[in-house]
């Protein structure tokens, strides 16, 4: 069967660097299996979910270079969902509850007090109809629960049963699923939990592996129970370890912390974003991939580790340099162009300055002090002041290129007898008033000597 998978996250928020490592994990897994990729919004909640976080979504992941092959929403999906219930309804694996947060917790609380695992005690199984009716009566609505097979004859002595699966990241799984409650899939105002739609769709868009973040892994237990109660073979499943914050927190969507949009906005690439995303909490070298097929070629989901990575935002600029650093000019063409760097010199240019630069929009300083000079006046002391006003009477002649500079400092050398440091640092502060930048080499050419000579303090 063909590899088919899912990136469903619900549309309640931005998504962050931790959604787009499932993201990628699932779209790299997908291209390296020559398979699909299907983009669903997990938007059962109707109150927290918003189209335009949906489009945010889709556009993040179009930015970070993932393309679906299908879309869809699971609220548009409810009477697929609404058939799921009926069905498990008739095989009596769905139960109506009546109990109130309250009674649940102070169910809970005496269990806890008996030694018995603090797990619901399928107390509505017992209800009779009058009873039912009586409840309904008093104004109270069902919640339903999913009965789990973790029983022989009687719902009541439950047993333990191992659910095990082999993940395809973590290898071996089991969970007991007498160690868990009868979820609770559709809430008493007929609205669903994530866990059964979940389960339908992955039926019928034939998802082959669910590969997502290692907080699903006790939820896997109930879906592996559900697929199977819904009469399909449940698929191949992987869980990812999950990043959090230098201090250790999680990443979450509402806090909106690390955004891929943020990220954006500031400037990081998305493959710096990608690259850090799909390595960190890998056994792979963390460095700057130029494509995301680069990026696949060093991508094995057995290669991640069990455990929570921490993730450090500072090392994003780093990988940011070093891809402007390797950037070709035609890559950048169109981003240069909006920052108005454009003409015979942009391609020069961008190659003499995208080796000093954090972000690519930082090139419009180089452009600035290449075209206008200094953005301050330079302040040099009275001797560095002589010194550079003898250099500059010494200025080749046009044309220029890139041996200009050193043909003007050997000569600046043997009339002042300066060198080093002495000799090039007045002049770079007074070609382009800082104290550190692209090779001057480079630069000098750009300047040109009309744009020099206007530079002499
Ligand atoms: N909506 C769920 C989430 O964002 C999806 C989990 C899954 O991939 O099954 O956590």
């Amino acid at each position: 069967m063909s590899v088919t998978v899912r990136f469903a996250p619900s549309p309640t928020g931005k998504i962050h660097i931790g959604n787009a490592r499932t993201a990628l994990f699932n779209w790299l897994f997908a291209q390296k299996n020559n398979g699909r990729f299907i983009q669903r919004f997990d938007d059962t909640d109707l109150v927290r979910s918003k189209q335009e976080y949906a489009d945010s979504i889709l556009y993040d992941l179009h930015w970070l270079g993932i393309f679906p092959d299908a879309t869809d929403y699971q609220s548009r999906r409810f009477d697929r969902y609404n058939e799921a219930v009926e069905k498990l309804k008739a095989a009596g694996l769905l139960y109506p509850c009546y109990e109130t947060t309250e009674e649940l917790d102070l169910k809970r609380k005496i269990r806890l007090s008996r030694k018995l695992p603090p797990v619901y005690g399928r107390e509505a199984l017992k209800l009779t109809d009058e009873e039912k009716a009586h409840l309904e009566d008093e104004g109270r609505r069902p919640h339903w629960r999913f009965l789990l097979p973790n029983f022989a004859d009687d719902p009541a002595e439950t047993q333990r049963t191992d659910v095990t699966w082999n993940d395809v990241i973590r290898g071996e799984e089991t969970v007991d699923l007498a160690s868990l409650s009868d979820p609770v899939l559709v809430r008493e105002d007929g609205t669903y939990l994530y866990t059964l739609p979940s389960v339908v769709d992955d039926i019928e868009y034939g998802v082959t592996h669910v590969i997502r973040g290692d907080d699903h892994v006790t939820n896997t237990g109930v879906q592996i129970a559900l697929f199977r109660a819904l009469g399909a073979e449940p698929p191949a499943f992987g869980h990812h370890n999950l990043l959090t914050s230098t201090t250790g927190e999680g990443l979450s969507k509402r806090s909106g912390a690390l955004s891929i949009s943020g990220l954006r906005e500031d400037g990081i690439e998305a493959m710096a974003v990608a690259s850090l995303a799909v390595l960190v909490g890998t056994s792979e070298n963390i460095a700057a991939m130029e494509s995301l097929d680069e990026l696949a070629a060093h991508f094995d989901l057995a290669s991640t580790s069990k455990s929570a990575s921490k993730f450090d935002p500072a090392e994003l600029v780093t990988l940011n340099r070093t891809l402007l650093h390797k950037m070709p000019y035609d890559e950048a063409r169109e981003r240069l162009s909006a920052l108005t760097i454009s003409g015979e010199l942009a391609e020069p240019f961008w190659n003499a300055v995208r080796g000093n630069l954090d972000r690519l929009r930082d090139a419009s300083t180089w452009w600035s002090i290449i075209r206008r000079g200094p953005a301050e006046p330079v302040d040099l002391n009275p001797e560095d002041l002589a010194f550079v006003r003898e250099a500059f009477a010494l200025l080749p002649e046009e044309p220029w290129d890139g041996s200009t500079w050193k043909a003007w400092t050997d000569r600046v050398k043997k009339q002042t007898g300066r060198k080093g440091r002495a000799l090039f640092m007045p002049l770079r502060l007074a070609l382009t008033g800082l104290a550190s930048g692209p090779e001057l080499a480079d630069l000098l050419p750009l300047i040109g000597r009309e744009g020099t000579l206007a530079r002499q303090p």
